[in-house]
């Protein structure tokens, strides 16, 4: 890695400890708190618990009437949390409001695609353009930061919770009318951008733009309005989240501030949403079977808190997670013996700083009340999700010299939001089975197989001057949308050296949706040395092949029919009328190397390709093993100790041997291993 080590400070100043705990709603359990809320403190202190979440959707016991508050309850419970040094990650209370807002100010209300307007309930049911909103947001912003500025309990502020969905309201259109203005010189250079001569689209006035409907323009006629909105949507939290903060960065500047993201949620780029936050935490909830097909759960889960870390490069939070069943899942399987330790140290060797839960104590009510929790509807320590919880405690407890440790990597894997907002809209090539997460994750987990630590990065950091400096590979999955400066920075990179692996479906379009002219993959067609001139898409039945080095692998669903121009063509076509065409190219650029392969493949291809790549490129792998199937390795380091976790996610027992020593892994199970760092 061609980068140094850097050692970060602790998440929360002053608590040099991985964080271990939960959401915690003291507020639904006020009636009862002279016996509930000691009996919490007394739980979580015995499970290890060094953090509560507290006051998230806690609105309406905050400020049951307009204007006036009740912070008496939550003085109480921060009272008793900081006599017992459990840190309070404090949450403003604006993912859910109370009913007499709505009431009153209709406006708040949130305007759906079809433009119906919504009634009151629910979540992040609230119009973020809405001056009244906002205005509400700042007042109990306000006090909450007031009051609570010197508390000894307040480690973190968690601003609103899982940010989402989107507002189509008059305001919310005008804003948008805004915001459009800011991206475009001119209603020509607009219409120039969205093609809207097509269908007879072209725009007269800024004001006859609207957001895109079921029911008048969408991703059928304007693909452009379509993506510019889902940006739009996104500067809209973004902006949000920075008048959510306001007061808390005036009042307590020394406190850091998040909002939980949601892993691959669509609606938001989170690379744009993340330089916001100070820390970046998520929630995550792998949808674990208990069987062999939680090694590709367990890569996905893996990715997810890959991209997660990328987003700022940085430790993050694991913010929520099951101790047990997810309640929402069509399948509320219950974690089998080992499972919730794994997916808590998984988190860990990706860069996580913390462990925490929804929930710590199950409700009596609501959608939630079956969700998994430390604390049963029974009350006791004597359940097994406890136990495991408590297993996890101790785990942590010993990994302190873990807080704040780098995770280096060689590999760069592209997953990017206007990409895949351009790719499922596009009308052509596989309608709604194009599957960009899919391909993407396939990709991934040929390294994850081997150990190798991958960073998850977007179009935004490969232009970013000297960014892809750092890494030996980098792989581009249907890299569909080139935006500015991505093909310029990817060639520099394999002329200095760099290895690129590119597939079918790149260098289609531009920013705006617009397709290149002149052969695709468009600016990559001299990196790549190859043109693409047609793609096909096949039925799910159909398939071919790529002859590669004597063993034919299954080809499906995409297959682009390309000419090698300079690159040297290493695989062909096995069937159809392109049998012989090539199907796996390089092309020597520079001093590196640039891979084209040309259809969808199995995991074996990927695996037999990255293993030969890994090697050939000198990636550091974090351990020098051959690992069994569904086995992986990922290290933390502070430069000197390497700390390297050994995560089994099969449901069979397995021995690792590296270096000599060999690791034993029970079903699901786990090690930890320090060793020095190899200079
Ligand atoms: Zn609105």
């Amino acid at each position: 890695m061609n980068r140094p080590i850097v050692r970060h400070a602790p998440i929360v100043p002053g608590v040099p400890h991985l964080l271990h705990g939960g959401d915690y709603n003291p507020d639904q359990w006020r009636a009862s708190k002279e016996t509930t809320w000691k009996e919490d403190v007394r739980l979580a202190r015995l499970a290890g618990i060094n953090t509560l979440s507290v006051g998230i959707f806690a609105w309406a016991a905050l400020e049951p009437e307009e204007g006036r508050y009740e912070f008496g309850w939550l003085d109480e419970i921060l009272d008793l949390m900081a006599e017992n040094e459990i840190t309070a990650v404090l949450a403003t209370p604006t993912g859910a409001r109370p009913g007499w807002m709505s009431r009153a100010y209709p406006e708040v209300l949130r305007v759906n695609r079809d433009r119906t307007k919504n009634r009151h309930g629910g979540r992040h049911n609230h119009c973020l353009t809405s001056p009244v909103y906002r205005e509400k947001t700042t007042a109990i912003n306000t006090a909450l930061a007031e009051r609570y500025r010197d508390h000894p309990a307040l480690g973190l502020w968690h601003l609103s919770n899982e940010y989402g969905g989107e507002c189509h309201c008059d305001l919310c259109q005008e804003r948008f009318r805004e915001y459009l203005q800011t991206r475009f010189a001119s209603l020509d250079e607009l219409n120039e951008a969205w093609w809207t001569a097509f269908w007879a689209k072209t725009y007269g006035d800024w004001s006859h733009i609207e957001s895109p409907s079921e029911h008048g323009h969408g991703e059928q006629d304007i693909h452009g309005l379509q993506l510019e909105w889902m940006r739009f949507t996104t500067e809209q939290f973004v902006d949000f989240y920075e008048h959510e903060t306001a007061p808390l960065k005036a009042i307590t500047p020394d406190v850091p501030r998040t909002t939980n993201l949601m892993g691959t949620y669509p609606g938001i780029d989170y690379f744009r949403l993340a330089q916001a936050l100070d820390v970046v935490s998520w929630d995550s909830y792998p949808e674990w079977t208990g069987t062999e097909k939680d090694a590709a759960k367990g890569a996905r889960a893996s990715f997810l808190h890959d991209l997660t870390r990328s987003l700022k490069g940085k430790p993050f939070m694991l913010m929520e997670s099951s101790p047990s069943a997810t309640n929402w899942r069509p399948v509320a399987k219950l974690h089998r013996p080992g499972v919730h330790l794994l997916q808590s140290l998984q988190a860990v060797a990706h860069g996580s700083d913390t462990v925490q839960y929804f929930q710590f104590r199950k409700g009596r009510g609501g959608s939630e009340k079956f969700h998994g929790a430390v604390v049963d509807h029974e009350g006791t320590e004597r359940t097994r999700v406890f136990q495991d919880v408590a297993e996890v405690g101790a785990r942590l407890a010993e990994l302190d010299g873990v807080v704040g440790t780098d995770t280096p990597a060689d590999v760069a894997v592209v997953y990017d939001w206007h990409l895949r907002w351009a790719l499922e809209d596009q009308k052509g090539m596989l309608q709604g089975r194009t599957d960009y997460e899919g391909a993407v994750v396939a990709h991934y987990r040929a390294f994850w197989e081997q150990g190798v630590p991958t960073d998850v990065i977007d179009s935004s950091l490969i232009a970013s001057p000297g960014y892809l400096d750092r890494y030996k590979v980098l792989v581009a999955p249907m890299l569909y949308m080139l935006r500015p400066g991505v093909a310029e920075a990817i060639d520099a990179f394999v002329q200095r050296g760099g290895t690129f692996v590119a597939t079918y479906a790149t260098g289609y379009v531009d920013e705006h949706d617009r397709t290149f002219l002149g052969g695709f993959p468009g600016p990559l067609r001299e990196t790549l040395g190859i043109w693409a001139e047609e793609i096909d898409a096949l039925y799910p039945e159909d398939r071919n092949a790529i002859e590669w080095d004597g063993t034919a692998y299954e080809a499906r669903e995409l297959c682009e029919l390309i000419h090698a121009e300079t690159a040297e063509p290493l695989g062909a076509y096995g069937s159809d009328f392109y049998a012989g065409r090539p199907a796996l190219t390089v092309n020597r650029r520079g001093e590196g190397r640039a891979y084209f392969i040309a259809a969808r493949t199995g995991d074996d291809f990927l695996a037999d390709f990255y293993g030969r790549l890994v090697a050939e490129a000198g990636v550091e792998r974090a351990l020098d093993a051959d690992l069994p199937a569904g086995v992986t390795a990922q290290v933390r380091t502070d430069g000197t100790t390497d700390f390297v976790f050994v995560l089994n996610f099969t449901p069979a027992a397995v021995t690792v041997e590296a270096g000599g020593e060999t690791i034993a892994l029970a079903p699901f199970g786990n090690a930890v291993v320090e060793r020095p760092r190899a200079q």
